[in-house]
């Protein structure tokens, strides 16, 4: 007997309505909900003893991956903004109910205050930190070049690329052989869709980072990789993130004919926080439901 599940209907094929919410949107309001892998996680002891910091953390494939690390054991800082704190107290929530420790660091990280609090703020409730995720994004899609105002592009490369850098650069004082750092790419990374121009390349720009980064890191053991989802179901896409027509059917198009859920993405991110991932470096992981991360 094998428990061996078909990936086209381990998760539902979801057929989301139109729907729409304020930016940055909440996981409580998304319809259906997505699967955070809150009743399916099962941890090994995978990431024991770990102290982790995730930006992000409280809704979506943040939150889907701050559950999986509290459950292997590691205890879990959320940063996340002022608005999402409905979403990151169920988050917080999960982390102590695995038996961790639990941070909630609310705040907006297009300041570089935040992103340096943050760290400090983690490191001073853990004692140390060795597991960085970068994965607090915005993404508002925009008709056409001329349509992007130029304080929404601003907001889009601060809350993308100068969170993920700075964050970085805060924590590496911190970080100790064995730690590892995640940036969240995309598939818009490799095939950017035009209304989505601002942010499909702040996404390349965190394969750039990583792949630079992780060879400056290297000689000090600590790794460096990236994740880059496909269309997964998640409070990103209804607030702003994707026009109306685009959340009817809303992942359907990927080869495996349906949208992934968060709880997917955790597998790939516990991996690559591991010692399992010891001679992974600079590698964007694809977890795409089959379109190409070349
Ligand atoms: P999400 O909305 O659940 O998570 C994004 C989080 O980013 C928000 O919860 C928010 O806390 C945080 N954030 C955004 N701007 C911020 C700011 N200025 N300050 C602090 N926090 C801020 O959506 P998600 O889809 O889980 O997104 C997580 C990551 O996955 C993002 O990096 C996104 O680019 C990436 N991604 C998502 C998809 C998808 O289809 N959902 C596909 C490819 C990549
Ligand atoms: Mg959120």
């Amino acid at each position: 007997m094998t428990d061996m599940r078909d990936p086209r209907t381990l998760h539902p094929k979801i057929d989301p309505p139109k729907q729409t919410q304020p930016h940055p949107g909440l996981d409580a309001e998304l319809e259906p909900k997505g699967d955070l892998g809150l009743d399916t996680y099962q941890g090994n002891g995978r990431l024991k003893g770990r102290k982790a910091l995730i930006t992000g953390g409280d809704s979506g494939i943040g939150a889907a991956v701050a559950i999986a690390y509290a459950r292997e054991g590691a205890d879990v800082a959320i940063a996340y903004l002022p608005e999402e704190e409905p979403d990151a107290e169920k988050i917080i929530q999960a982390i102590e109910d695995a038996g961790q420790k639990a941070l909630a660091l609310p705040g907006d990280l297009q300041e570089l205050a935040q992103c340096e609090a943050i760290v400090e703020k983690t490191v001073e409730a853990f004692g140390g930190l060795d597991i960085l995720v970068n994965n607090a994004s915005r993404q508002i899609w925009h008709d056409g070049i001329g349509n992007i105002p130029d304080d929404d592009f601003d907001a889009t490369m601060k809350s993308n690329i100068y969170s993920s850098y700075r964050v970085t650069k805060a924590a590496l004082p911190h970080l100790k052989p064995g730690s590892s750092i995640i940036f969240t790419s995309s598939i818009q990374a490799y095939e950017p869709s035009p209304h989505l121009l601002d942010y499909a390349m702040t996404k390349a720009a965190m394969n750039n980072l990583s792949k630079g980064l992780a060879q400056q890191l290297a000689p000090e053991g600590i790794r460096v990789n990236a994740v880059a989802p496909g269309p997964v179901w998640t409070p990103l896409q209804p607030s702003h993130g994707q026009p109306q027509d685009k959340i009817e059917g809303f992942g359907q198009h990927a080869p495996l004919g349906r949208a992934g859920q968060p709880a997917e993405l955790a597998g790939a991110y516990v991996f690559l926080a591991s010692d399992e991932a010891s001679y992974v470096m600079g590698e964007t992981l694809g977890v795409t439901g089959g379109s190409p991360t070349p």
